[in-house]
């Protein structure tokens, strides 16, 4: 860039930094108001009525249809239909490196500007569609509405945020002036990057991996989860209707069991963006560091896994508001998030009390499909899915004693009760291994320093959260607490885009802290330039 291009650059960076108003989060619709119950029983007709359609894949701007097909199901209702998609192959997976290879030159090429408009652009679109965006993850993913607002939103929110901070990255960096020279330092994207997400947050944690790599002016290849391709496909048709070009991303269904290995080994693949479980994110840690023929760089990985998040609750703590912490925590999205409590721990002197409040507060949840909005729970996300929780119910019921729930809840869809099991040791499977069902482990802990140790004893480090009326036992969860995202006196779900910027320690992952001011630097590379000038 010399310097007349740079000032111009900078002129139009001046110029849509202040237009931009201060960061806001998305609100999210109250559904008890008439008019929006209204608007989203139409989506849900409108959305209803697409039911089985066909979805093409996207490789270098090609539209492209494969023999072998992928069937996204209602999870409320397992005979119908929600998608058809493509399923690629490797010689497409691989086209769509390669692809993503040539066009980045271009894409890097193009202002930050004209990037941040786009994603803004994109934002504006998701906004608009909100609804209808709410109802495909009611049906695809078995989303509540409430839940299914808070993954939309959050998916806005991401697009305005990385809007600001991309602005922000695009100013030139403040440096130290070395005498008689002009010294800079700027940001420079990677190159190709594989995105690939979970069904949990079909919607923002693709769009967050995939806008963050876009704004950054990275190529990327969009590999949705196989349970969630329609979402997936929507959002990538919002994207060409935001005026990303056609070539700046792939949009690539497939098995990962078939294409994923290829994507991530591929030499032209610069990073990868994974979210999803632990055995997956440690394979492809693995895998990327292995330098292939023809690789030029050392591969980036952003690897966002799994969690065994525990609530502490203290013999002093407001046992009405922990029990109802940790029960939404624990059964929101029938306990499919990562941040989920699934680890109750209970100081001995509040144990009962606070147990008996959990069964009732759980016992009072309604369980089934999820379009119904008189539904807390709906089902879980697939027939594979239920059976291993109801394993795991097994093996918790041998392990402690079961209090609330316990089996599948009446239905044609993938039900589960939502279960509490109480008396459970630290050494149980429940209290180690990730469950991602709406399973609930509850110990007792002798004293805080005893429940804080049986907090960290955990191979993962992602959310945690502390019932406590002891300033000094706040005071020490704030030090000792070992997971990347904590929260006192309230529930340890709900991160929000800005306030909680969201990542975990050991096992759970890079901590990466999406939705934070350090995310889009891993989506970059600092270029250090100096010229001397006397
Ligand atoms: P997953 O089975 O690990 O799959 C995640 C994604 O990876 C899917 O798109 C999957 O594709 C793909 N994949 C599979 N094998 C691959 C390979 N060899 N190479 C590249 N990609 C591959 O996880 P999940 O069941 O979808 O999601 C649940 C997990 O995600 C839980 O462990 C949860 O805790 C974690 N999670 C973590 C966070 C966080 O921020 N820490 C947030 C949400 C969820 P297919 O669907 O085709 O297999």
């Amino acid at each position: 860039m010399d310097s007349q291009t740079r000032l111009s650059y900078l002129e139009s960076m001046s110029a849509i930094s202040p237009s931009l108003p201060e960061f806001r989060n998305e609100p999210l619709a109250d559904f008890s108001a008439p008019a929006n119950r209204h608007s989203m029983q139409a989506a849900l007709d409108k959305v209803r009525a697409e039911f089985g359609r066909e979805y093409d894949l996207l490789v270098d701007g090609e539209r492209i249809k494969t023999t072998e097909k992928l069937r996204s199901l209602n999870p409320s209702h397992p005979t119908e239909v929600v998608g058809i998609h493509q399923k690629a192959t490797p010689e497409l997976a691989s086209r769509a490196v390669e692809s993503a290879y040539n066009y980045f030159a271009d894409w890097s090429a193009t202002s930050a500007a004209n990037r941040i408009a786009k994603l803004l652009a994109a934002a504006r679109l998701l906004r608009e569609h909100k609804f209808e965006f709410d109802a495909w993850l009611v049906y695809e993913a078995g989303k509540t509405w409430p839940e299914a607002e808070a993954d939309v939103s959050e998916a806005i929110d991401f697009c305005e945020y990385y809007a600001r901070e991309m602005a922000r990255l695009s100013d030139p960096r403040p440096v130290v002036q070395m005498p008689g020279e002009r010294d800079e330092m700027r940001y420079l994207p990677l190159g190709v990057g594989i995105v690939s997400p979970p069904w949990n947050f079909p919607l923002a944690i693709l769009v967050g991996m995939t806008v963050a790599s876009l704004v950054t002016g990275n190529t990327v290849v969009i590999k949705p989860s196989s349970e969630t391709p329609t979402v997936a496909a929507k959002f990538a048709e919002l994207l060409l209707e935001a005026g990303f070009p056609d070539r700046s991303f792939c949009f690539l269904p497939g098995s990962g069991s078939a294409i994923g290995d290829l994507l991530v080994q591929h030499p032209k693949t610069r990073y990868i963006a994974f979210t999803g479980s632990r055995d997956v994110g440690l394979r492809i840690n693995e895998l990327a560091a292995k330098t292939q023929l023809g690789q030029r760089w050392i591969k980036r990985v952003i690897a966002e896994m799994g969690g065994k998040d525990a609530i502490i609750v203290d013999s002093d703590a407001d046992l009405d508001k922990a029990a109802e912490g940790v029960v939404a925590s624990a059964f929101g999205y029938q306990g499919q998030k990562c941040s989920a409590c699934s680890r109750a721990i209970v100081d001995e002197r509040v144990y009962d009390a606070f147990l008996d409040q959990v069964k009732q507060r759980t016992e009072a949840l309604t369980v089934g499909p999820a379009e119904d909005p008189a539904n807390y729970m709906g089902p879980v996300i697939s027939d594979s899915a239920r059976r291993t929780i109801l394993q795991y119910i097994d093996i918790g019921s041998k392990e402690g004693k079961p209090v609330a729930g316990g089996a599948p809840a009446p239905g044609d869809g993938y039900f589960i009760q939502p279960t509490v099991i109480a008396d459970i040791a630290s050494n149980a499977r429940i209290f180690q291994e990730e469950i991602f069902g709406p399973v609930l482990a509850v110990t007792k802990a002798k004293d805080f320093q005893h429940a804080l140790a049986l907090a960290n004893d955990s191979q993962y480090g992602l959310t945690g959260a502390l019932y406590s009326n002891t300033p000094e036992h706040i005071r020490e969860a704030r030090e000792k607490f070992f997971v990347g995202n904590l929260y006192l006196n309230r529930k340890c779900t709900g991160a929000m885009v800005g306030a909680h910027p969201f990542g975990g320690f050991n096992m759970s992952g890079t901590d990466s802290k999406a939705g934070g001011p350090d995310y889009l630097l891993l989506f970059l590379q600092a270029k250090s330039i100096a010229e001397r000038v006397a």
